[in-house]
């Protein structure tokens, strides 16, 4: 059953920049999502996080490099990945966001946004990187893990989610897919990289060629992920949500519409709640156009208060399938794990 507010979690410390001035990662990103739900009318009920518990950080990444991040002052972690003295505790509360958006999910089984920066899901275990420090989605899905049997993350980011897929890369309980852009950063993510020891098969990485859109992400969704989401039977499903993935993003060259994006969110959110008691949540991780952006968040957010929704920008040049090449690719890998 579709709630009809749409819960989201929320701080004001997330409109901090991170990343200094001109930087796409900025917080007009978020504020832009926020006057979204306040012009469209969305039914919408905000969360208020609490720093995530350093216990919890924990079970994701290494104490050294927790240390590193809370005494490094100013300076950068790599060229896309500047730090501020306040980065840790802004991390922090990022995913202390998480786990409210998912405990909210837990408790209530309804889906849940959590609109926080900075994104995660490029963190590794020793090491922040493009625009990430913790990663978020995965701290929050460990503690899911302590309260539920398996746990799905879809990754619909354009970029690989190269620090997810890398946190649960041998475990059979946390299945982690992703559709990214193949050729461009992090450069991670080959569709032959399925998991390794009793993870394999659990690691799902679709990478589609330039110009892939609308036909190739619903082949993908068809053909490959709807499929092993059935037949893995999470608990619960997580979703990266980028909108970098979008035709006007300046990060990329995929070519999904905003359409496109909602589709397969819903499509998601259906499963969901055919399969695990709509317990799904999504996290914001990139998306550099601000407008797409918007369209594409506030839309799904919509879609999930149970209101039908217009998307605004709706261009679809990926009529004739164009990566599907690289879904079969995906497809013929992943058929020795799954039936497909
Ligand atoms: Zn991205």
């Amino acid at each position: 059953m579709r709630a009809d507010t749409v819960k989201f979690v929320h701080h004001e410390d997330y409109l901090k920049p991170t990343q200094g001035p001109g930087h796409p990662e900025c917080p007009e990103r978020l504020e832009a999502i926020i006057s979204y739900m306040e012009q469209n009318d969305i039914d919408a009920e905000r969360i208020l996080p609490e720093p995530a518990e350093k216990d919890d950080v924990l079970r994701v990444h290494s104490s050294e490099y927790l240390d590193l991040l809370r005494n490094f002052g100013r300076g950068r972690l790599d060229m896309d990945t500047a730090v501020y003295p306040y980065t840790y505790e802004m991390a922090m509360l990022a995913a202390g966001g998480g786990m409210a958006a998912v405990r909210n999910m837990l408790d209530r089984r309804e889906p849940t946004f959590a609109l926080l920066r900075p994104p995660g899901h490029h963190a590794t275990r020793d090491m922040g990187m493009g625009f990430c420090y913790i990663n978020n989605i995965a701290v929050a899905a460990e503690w899911l893990r302590k309260k539920l049997g398996r746990v799905a993350i879809v990754d619909i980011d354009v970029h690989h989610g190269n620090g997810t897929n890398d946190t649960f890369l041998d475990r059979p309980d946390i299945l982690y897919i992703s559709t990214h852009e193949w050729g461009i950063y992090p450069g991670t993510g080959p569709a032959v990289q399925t998991g390794t020891g009793m993870g394999d098969g659990y690691t799902v990485n679709i990478p589609m060629c330039g110009q892939s859109g609308d036909a190739t992400f619903r082949a993908a969704m068809e053909k490959i992920i709807l499929p092993v989401l059935s037949q893995f039977k999470p608990d619960a499903i997580l979703i990266s949500l980028g909108g970098d993935a979008h035709y006007m993003d300046p990060l990329s060259s995929l070519t999904l519409s905003s359409g496109g994006y909602l589709d397969t969110v819903t499509a998601i959110a259906k499963l969901a709640e055919e399969t695990c008691e709509n317990r799904w949540a999504a996290f914001l991780e990139g998306g550099y156009n601000i407008r797409a952006l918007a369209d594409v968040v506030g839309s799904c957010m919509a879609m999930a208060s149970g209101r039908k929704t217009e998307t605004c920008y709706n261009e679809v040049s990926d009529t004739e399938t164009v990566g599907a090449d690289s879904v079969s690719e995906a497809r013929a890998i992943q058929s020795g794990h799954w039936d497909l």
